[in-house]
């Protein structure tokens, strides 16, 4: 059987879905992926995902202006975000953060929309669906400025203090595809002894695709085998896993039940 996952992470509104996103989603649920978070990269996006949360009632929307793309945003576009995200209650206010990984990203732009959008975050008393690179000391100094609902720190690489923090307060952790590779050898330590109340599963669809699809198009029906890897390097048994993954990613993001109940301890 398999177990009930949420991909706390995937980018399903991309181009990269349209040709195949209904069997895509299938293929998914299959799988035991019975929830899919889709958070907001650039203004051009939200509509689209906004959409599709309407149409799928097992996809949850986020929305936010993600740093990769910052030369696409500007200053109206948080006053739209905070209008739209007040009207709507997204999931969370995401993806949005740092990436002091990439050189050609203006920093104090990043810095500035970064603010910008956890003030929103706050106003709204919504969660937020973190991107960190090369910036957790950043993030964090920002978090401790502008406390928010917590969420998720997606796709985390960084050390355990900064781990430590997050979870001080009140963030989930999320772990994909880099964790099925053996080289991951210090992010699997890490993701071997964080305590299991921290973790969520996801799989940053289209990108960062797992050992058994490098090169490929990553897809949520992949999910599974990120609970192959944690369940290869953690203690507890797959199931238990499976079920406190699923239960954080609903406290995280508070996830409304808009399609089966959450699993009861009693199932596991
Ligand atoms: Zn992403």
């Amino acid at each position: 059987m398999n177990e009930n996952i949420i991909d706390s992470h995937c980018h399903l509104d991309m181009p990269a879905f349209d040709q195949d996103r209904q069997q895509v989603l299938a293929h998914a649920r299959a799988a035991g992926v019975m929830g899919f978070v889709v958070p907001g990269t650039t203004q051009a996006s939200w509509q689209k995902i906004l959409d599709l949360s309407d149409q799928e009632k097992d996809i949850y929307p986020a929305l936010g202006l993600h740093p990769y793309f910052c030369s696409e945003h500007n200053i109206s576009q948080v006053e739209q975000l905070q209008t739209l995200a007040g009207k709507m209650r997204p999931v969370a206010i995401g993806e949005i953060g740092l990436d002091f990984f990439r050189p050609d990203i203006d920093q104090e732009l990043q810095l500035m929309l970064f603010e910008l959008q956890l003030r929103v975050a706050q106003d709204l008393a919504l969660p937020v669906i973190l991107h960190t690179r090369k910036a957790h000391d950043q993030v964090l100094k920002l978090l401790k400025k502008y406390p928010v609902e917590g969420g998720i720190s997606h796709a985390f690489n960084g050390s355990w203090q900064q781990a430590r923090q997050y979870m001080d307060m009140g963030f989930c952790l999320g772990f994909g595809g880099m964790l099925t590779y053996e080289r991951s050898t210090r992010l699997r330590a890490l993701a071997a002894k964080l305590p299991l109340e921290h973790l969520v599963l996801e799989t940053d669809a289209p990108d960062m695709p797992g050992s058994a699809h490098q090169y490929q198009r990553n897809s949520p029906e992949y999910l599974p085998e990120v609970l192959d890897a944690l369940e290869e390097i953690r203690d507890e048994d797959r199931a238990t896993i499976a079920f406190n993954t699923t239960i954080n990613a609903c406290r995280a993001l508070n996830l409304p039940d808009k399609t089966r109940p959450i699993p009861d301890p009693q199932d596991v």
